[in-house]
């Protein structure tokens, strides 16, 4: 089953935040976005996220693949405070091919990956000609105007 997976932190050591997911799934990647900087989404008044798209090639249930996010999310320390809030690690499934879901438990497309350019932008490096809910993700980002930037891993402490 091919998935595409949205990653991102704003708390602590994002970047090793981040790559604690590139490294559970390194067995199954099939291709990971640069790291972007993004602007929080929904709640503003918090630090920048580091964000990534990887896209895995994975031999588990969609439920299955939710939980080993929900578990690397465990893993740092994720505590909720608020919806949209500040946060050690993120895993979001994007989309799913073959596969869709309305259920709140495990929504797929990802309700709001079309609007969101930390998603749209990274995964679009990486698979220019990929579609959303039968949309090109290129068509989609180009209507958004959220600045999303590589990042320099230089300048980060
Ligand atoms: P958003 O989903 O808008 O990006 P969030 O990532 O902050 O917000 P969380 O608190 O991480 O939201 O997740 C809330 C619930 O969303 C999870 O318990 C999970 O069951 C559910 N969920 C539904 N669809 C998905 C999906 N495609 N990927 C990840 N979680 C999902
Ligand atoms: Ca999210
Ligand atoms: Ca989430």
């Amino acid at each position: 089953m091919r998935a595409v997976l949205s990653i991102g932190s704003n708390m602590g050591n994002r970047r090793a935040l981040l790559q604690t997911v590139l490294d559970d799934f390194a067995a199954e990647t099939v291709a990971v976005s640069p790291f972007y900087t993004t602007a929080p989404w929904g709640v503003e008044d918090q630090e920048d996220f580091l964000n990534a798209v990887l896209i895995v090639d994975v031999d588990l249930t969609p439920l299955e693949l939710l939980h080993r996010a929900q578990a690397l999310e465990q893993a740092a320390e994720r505590v909720r405070q608020r919806r949209w809030g500040p946060r050690t690690l993120d895993v979001d499934i994007v989309d799913i091919e073959g596969y869709s879901s309305q259920d709140p438990v495990l929504t797929v497309p990802h309700p709001h990956a079309h609007e969101r350019a930390f998603v749209l932008v990274p995964w679009l490096a990486i698979d220019p000609d990929a579609t959303l809910a039968g949309v090109p993700i290129a068509t989609l980002a180009a209507q958004l105007d959220d600045a999303v930037e590589v990042s320099d891993p230089l300048e980060e402490a």
